[in-house]
């Protein structure tokens, strides 16, 4: 069985690396939280000192960071970790990032022979918890196939999205979406409020209409329609604003690089681009319902 190190122990990477341990891996962590690594070797991981030391004695490493520079400071330079990996090692990166950056990571990790995987993730923090996440895979059909035991451990569906970076091409393109459908919810809800509609009674209208969408099925934005919603507990924990913003400009790059039009993704971009401006950015991405209506 591979010995991973697990880097990045967030919202997100906490329990996709518990539920590795819950599967029989054995799992060396690093993150620049002390208390983050305090629930991991709780629940029976190794706590390392630094990256450099998770990676001692991994023969895969994972990780699950914020945003395209930490992924390169990770593991490009002469104190990044493919310096100090063997030959043969598995990378799999399952960070959300510019797929520019996926593809020149992946690339140095293929001069020191080290196997490279962008596997970004959909599925939000439940998903993590419970263990099924999806998938979005690039890079050898070889090295998806040895990652295969390992993201089952963590996610239900896995995809092969094409070469290096494609993984984060495809996730980029699903987030631009979930973006839009958060916001275009939140838009829906508060003018049903303003019109006298009870936000439960019009969400319970809408998720059995056509208006559906992943938001009105699980992640309601109103606080008290739906119990496990991050919008029933202050916007805590989830998907912080500050990372869908993030998620709609690597869109917008996207975009801008391949000529494609992304009028939609560029307003939704806009509206978080505020939301955070006013102090919203720790914030799960979907109390963007408060640029709609005043809540409480
Ligand atoms: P988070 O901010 O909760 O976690 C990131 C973790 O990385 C933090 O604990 C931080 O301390 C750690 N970290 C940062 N730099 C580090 C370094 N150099 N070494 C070690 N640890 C370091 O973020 P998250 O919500 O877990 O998201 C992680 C990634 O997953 C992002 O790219 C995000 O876009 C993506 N994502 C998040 C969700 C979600 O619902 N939260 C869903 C899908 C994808």
């Amino acid at each position: 069985m591979e010995n991973i190190a697990f880097i990045g122990l967030g919202n997100m990477g906490g329990p996709m690396a518990v539920n590795l341990l819950s599967k029989g891996f054995q799992v060396s962590a690093f993150d620049l939280s002390a208390d983050a690594l305090a629930k991991l070797a709780s629940a029976g991981g190794r706590a390392a000192t630094n990256a450099a030391d998770a990676v001692k004695e991994a023969s895969v490493v994972i990780s699950m960071l914020p945003a395209g520079k930490h992924v390169a400071g990770l593991y490009l330079g002469d104190e990044g970790l493919f310096a100090k990996l063997a030959r043969g090692a598995l990378v799999i990166d399952c960070s959300t990032i510019d797929a520019g950056t996926a593809r020149k990571v992946a690339e140095a990790a293929q001069m020191q022979g080290i196997a490279m995987l962008d596997a970004p993730v959909s599925g939000g923090t439940a998903g993590a918890a419970a263990g099924t996440l999806t998938f979005i895979v690039g890079g050898a059909a070889q090295d998806l196939a040895r990652a295969r035991p390992m993201l089952e451990a963590m996610g239900k569906n896995i995809f092969h999205a094409g070469g290096p970076g494609a993984g984060q091409t495809a996730k980029i393109c699903n987030n631009m979406l979930l973006g839009i459908l958060m916001a275009g919810t939140a838009e829906a809800l508060a003018l049903g409020v303003k019109n006298g509609l009870d936000p439960k009674v019009l969400s319970e209208i809408i998720s059995k209409s056509s208006g559906r969408n992943w938001a009105t099925e699980l992640y309601n934005p109103w606080p008290g329609v739906m119990e496990n919603a991050p919008a029933s507990r202050g916007y805590a924990g989830g998907f912080m604003s500050e990372l869908m913003l993030k998620d709609l400009g690597l869109a917008e790059e996207t975009a801008m690089q391949s000529h494609a039009a992304n009028p939609l993704g560029a307003l939704a971009r806009n509206l978080y681009e505020e939301h955070v401006q006013q102090g919203n950015g720790k914030l799960d991405f979907s109390s963007i319902v408060r640029h709609f209506h005043h809540l409480d």
